[in-house]
């Protein structure tokens, strides 16, 4: 694979075109949708202020061995971890459908650098380094400011209230629109269970899982069947004494010894939980456990937003929002970026903060406020008939998910997805279900790296 790392020469979008109406952007996080969404909204002519609570950038590949005081993530006055990888996570996406379409994740040969195509934590840092300091997003970023208020004031402006880590209070700047841009792997959803407030054993979410030594010979139960809890179950049983795996998905075939592993069981849900410490499952199976890790996924959280009730998350879907963005009293001087989950988040990501910087600068036109209202009754309607849960709600998954970039590409005038960013990604899901031990290392898709290495060099070298 040669190296094609973008010169310092490109640069996407182009610089704004004059007769654009330039706003004032507030954009909370500096995570991959924080940085994207300053880069399209200045190269539409906004004036850009990023607000992030950490000291760098990258959000959630900012990877930290610190947990929370909790560990199970419910003390609301616990001190928040954003990050929540582990320290041997690698990508579950190969790095050239993963990348911005802008700015190709192509490997890097620098001395210390991962060139691997499923590459660990650290290298996708890099990655959003490179991205940020190709493009100087640093500049626009307020760095040790955490946001604790965005609200509504006279003329449909926006205050954002933020303050620095010593909790002193910094200016409330008033600004044209806020977008959202904090993240949504970080406030734990947690399996309700029946006796576990009588259970005696240790509970932590794998938020807070970082290496598995502290599990030593001890036997673990699982709960859920994430991609997290694949690679933590794996990871574990080759300290623990016992893995025991439950969830909602395994179909009936599949329980008992996971194939290849001499101390993994996949189970039935969880019935209920008791005091001598023993674990009762629907299929009326029993095992002992120490610990319980919930791989339960996460919440949608915006403590800071008051919209006076105008946006709230109910069962875990974000609404009303138009195409997952907008709130359609409130657009487009609010919008969120990244709520789409299973999904290739950062090309999403990338169209949706195209839209939107658009919409603001008046390049492109916003549906009406009852257009959009109607479009929202219709696709809850669309998921209610089909009987797919609210909390569903922003789940996308396989074709749904190229549907909607290029619904907002067409939107945007870009290009719609390129045919082998989608195949990859399903062939990779595939590769990941029938050999998910080796998926990151072996592949026999050659003909879509060359087609997608063809298309990076459009980026001169
Ligand atoms: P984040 O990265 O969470 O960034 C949000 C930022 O907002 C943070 O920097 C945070 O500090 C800041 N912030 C939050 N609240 C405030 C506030 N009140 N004031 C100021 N700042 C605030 N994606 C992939 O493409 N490939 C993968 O292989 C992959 N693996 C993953 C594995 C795990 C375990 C997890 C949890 C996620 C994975 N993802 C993966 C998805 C990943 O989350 C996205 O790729 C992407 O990083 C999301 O970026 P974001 O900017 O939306 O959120």
């Amino acid at each position: 694979i040669p190296n094609a790392t973008p010169s310092p020469t490109v640069r996407f979008p182009p610089p704004a075109m004059p007769s654009l109406i330039s706003r004032n952007v507030a954009v909370i996080g500096a995570g991959a949708a924080g940085l994207c969404a300053a880069l399209e909204l200045r190269g539409e002519g906004h004036r850009v202020v990023v607000y992030e609570r950490e000291t760098q950038i990258g959000g959630t590949w900012a990877y930290t061995p610190e947990t929370e005081t909790d560990p199970i993530g419910l003390d609301p006055t616990r001190k928040v971890v954003q990050s929540s990888l582990y320290a041997s996570l690698r990508t579950n996406l190969p790095r050239e459908s993963m990348g911005f379409r802008g700015y190709p994740f192509v490997a890097n040969r620098k001395p210390g650098r991962d060139s691997r195509r499923f590459p660990g934590h650290r290298e996708v840092l890099e990655y959003l380094r490179d991205f940020a300091e190709e493009f100087g997003l640093g500049e626009l970023v307020r760095f040790g400011r955490d946001v604790w208020h965005v609200g509504l004031v006279e003329d449909r402006k926006w205050v954002v209230k933020s303050r620095d880590m010593n909790r002193e209070e910094g200016d409330n700047e008033v600004y044209d629109a806020v977008v959202i841009c904090n993240g949504h792997f970080t406030e734990p959803r947690i399996a309700e269970i029946p006796g576990i407030d009588e259970w005696p054993g240790k509970q932590m979410h794998s938020h807070n899982y970082r290496v598995p030594d502290p599990f030593r010979d001890q036997v673990l139960m699982l709960i859920g069947s994430s991609a997290s809890s694949d690679d933590i179950s794996r990871e574990i049983s080759i300290v623990a004494k016992e893995v025991h795996v439950a969830s909602r998905s395994v179909e009936d075939g599949r329980l008992g010894k996971l194939p290849g592993h001499d101390n993994i069981w996949l189970h039935s849900m969880i019935r209920n939980v008791h005091k001598d410490g023993m674990v009762s499952f629907e299929d009326g199976t029993e095992i002992y456990a120490d610990v319980i890790l919930h791989c339960t996924g996460y919440k949608y959280h915006f403590p800071f937003l008051e919209t006076n009730g105008v946006v709230t998350v109910e069962d875990n879907a974000v609404g009303p929002l138009y195409k997952h963005i907008f709130p359609p009293t409130l657009a487009p001087w609010l919008s969120f970026v990244g709520l789409p989950w299973k999904v290739v988040p950062f090309p999403l990501i990338e169209i949706q903060c195209k839209w939107i910087a658009g919409i603001l600068s008046g390049r492109i036109p916003l549906e009406s406020k009852e257009e959009m209202t109607a479009d929202i009754e219709a696709f809850n309607a669309s998921l209610e008939a089909t009987g797919v849960p609210k909390r569903y709600t922003h789940r996308m998954g396989e074709h749904q998910q190229f549907e909607y970039d290029d619904w907002l590409a067409a939107k945007s005038s870009s290009p719609p997805t390129e045919e082998w960013r989608k195949q990859m990604y399903f062939v990779t899901g595939r590769r990941k279900r029938s050999t998910p031990e080796t998926y990151r290392d072996r592949w026999d898709d050659e003909d879509l790296i060359s087609l997608a290495h063809q298309d990076f060099k459009k980026y001169p070298l």
